[in-house]
């Protein structure tokens, strides 16, 4: 079982840990070190297959367990975790290097996610219809049975247990499959929940997305499919759960905007474009980070310059010391798809006004410097391509009908942020923003139990919410005839 400072670990099958079938193995780096730190069993079909075996051999009596019950073992989970929490912490911060702001955030909001499903345990109910005499009809809230839960790499231990919460409390087994680049803390929440779940109830297989992810996909017995992850993937999913007709769940990518009216405050917007665009957590590697700022000229140039000054006052460094705002990116392939995009922000014509380099001194590491772009145009790839990395791209405006064209110019849909103290302005704007959460003077935090999920390609469905968990089951109708005597 993994720990902080273990160097290898096993997959969780129905209660047992175990390697990936042919023994092969993808490594664990430490992107502040570039260094090896352990090892994940790289699972294939074969290791698909029998932790969707032992889920399914699992899921009949998980189901019939009472729902105060499965509550119980979810807030039991909970509360292991947040005894564990500094370490779980730890973990996350050498397999990510999420800063531990950002890593003990995430730890604290996976137990709040456990506990929230588990008290919305009796909104799984049905209805009485209406029908004629002599009948009684009703519907009745059913778990699908197996669930498939693939999660990305940017919170890998929130989203391996927030992300499983509302599928279990509604009754399913599931099988997870964290990201290959940071799976550590997924396989230690199974060993957490080890002797807390019934075996098979929680399975973690680890491996590739193509390798393992797609056979959790594709496998006939997992009838509900809830993936995180990017938009390109989310297609292959789609078209991966086709052929079975599942019900699949998508929570997708986000170019996010943020919108700041004449009458905002700079400092508190500049404030608020840094906190929103979740450096400090997770470097800007967050689906609802507000990387594109539109800002009236009226406003733009002390907005630019109180953003400057806050971010020249961010340190970039190791994610463990309690004085670093940024640590490094995830992982290589991350690293360099994030640095092309600052070349293509060159490249494409926007002034770089302040990063786009790696820190002086840290010579190792995935380490950019916070990164911020003036003067981009729509046609920019910067300002419509996702970069999930610490670089703002800042638009200028004039005309309303025109800004809100730009907002919505992109494929994505998934937040937006509007800065004003105007009531009309807050509401008309929000009203007519293609995003499925829409921050009225937001700073990114998004209350626990508030619905989250994208419209247009950043997804399909809700989650953090009642409409999760019921997502998590079928709806069955029974209309019962009833004998009269006559
Ligand atoms: P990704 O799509 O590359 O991978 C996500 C997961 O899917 C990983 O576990 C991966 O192994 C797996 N996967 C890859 N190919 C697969 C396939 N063919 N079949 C099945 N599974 C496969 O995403 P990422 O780079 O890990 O994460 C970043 C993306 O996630 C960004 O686009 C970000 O916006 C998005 N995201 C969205 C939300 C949200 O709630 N909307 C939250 C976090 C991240």
């Amino acid at each position: 079982m993994p720990t902080a400072t273990t160097t290898d670990a096993h997959m969780f099958i129905g209660g047992e840990w175990i390697d990936a079938a042919d023994g092969a193995t993808l490594a664990s780096i430490d992107p502040s070190t570039e260094e090896v730190i352990g090892e994940v069993p790289a699972g294939g079909p074969a290791d698909v297959e029998r932790a969707v075996g032992a889920a399914t051999a699992a899921a009949a009596s998980w189901a019939a367990t009472p729902w105060p019950d499965r509550a119980r073992l979810l807030r039991d989970l909970a509360e292991r975790i947040r005894n564990n929490a500094e370490e779980l912490a730890q973990l996350d911060t050498a397999d990510a290097g999420l800063p531990l702001l950002g890593s003990r955030g995430d730890v604290a909001g996976a137990a709040a996610e456990l506990e929230f499903f588990a008290g919305l345990g009796s909104e799984v109910k049905g209805d009485t219809l209406p029908t004629s005499a002599g009948q009684v009809a009703m519907t009745a809230r059913e778990p699908y049975g197996v669930v498939g839960r693939i999660v990305p790499f940017n919170h890998p231990f929130k989203f391996a247990t927030g992300k499983c919460a509302a599928p279990l409390m509604a009754g399913n087994a599931v099988v997870l499959k964290p990201a290959e680049h940071t799976s550590l803390s997924a396989l230690r929440l199974a060993a957490l929940a080890e002797d807390i779940l019934p075996p098979g109830v929680l399975n973690v297989v680890t491996g590739t997305g193509p390798e393992c992810g797609a056979a959790l996909v594709a496998h006939p017995a997992v009838p509900r499919v809830a993936f995180t992850g990017s938009v390109p993937t989310g297609r292959a999913v789609l078209s991966g759960a086709a052929q079975h007709i599942k019900h699949v769940t998508l929570e997708l990518g986000g170019k996010n905007p943020m919108i700041v009216f004449p009458d905002a405050d700079p400092r508190r917007a500049a404030r608020a474009a840094v906190a929103g665009m979740n450096l400090r957590r997770s470097m800007g590697q967050s689906c609802q980070s507000n990387s594109r700022v539109l800002v009236h000229t009226g406003v733009k140039d002390a907005f630019l310059a109180e953003l400057l000054d806050i971010v020249a006052g961010l340190r970039v460094g190791d994610p463990r010391d309690s004085g670093t705002d940024l640590g490094p990116l995830a992982f290589r392939a991350h690293y360099d798809r994030v640095t092309g995009y600052v070349a293509a922000g060159r490249e494409d014509g926007a002034t770089l006004l302040t990063g786009g380099r790696r820190p002086n001194g840290l010579r190792r590491g995935f380490y950019l410097e916070p990164t911020v772009f003036g003067d981009v145009r729509p046609g920019m790839r910067i300002a419509h391509e996702e970069i999930f990395g610490p670089v703002i791209a800042v638009t200028d405006w004039v005309d309303e009908d025109e800004m809100i064209e730009v907002a919505n110019g992109v494929e994505y849909g998934l937040t937006a942020n509007v800065w004003t103290d105007d009531l009309s302005s807050a509401h008309r704007t929000a009203r007519r923003l293609q995003a499925g959460l829409v921050w009225v003077n937001g700073e990114g935090r998004k209350p626990l139990g508030t619905p989250f999920g994208g419209f247009k390609h950043s997804g399909l469905g809700t989650e953090g919410s009642l409409e999760e968990l019921l997502s998590y089951t079928r709806s069955k109708t029974v209309v019962i005839n009833l004998h009269d005597d006559d």
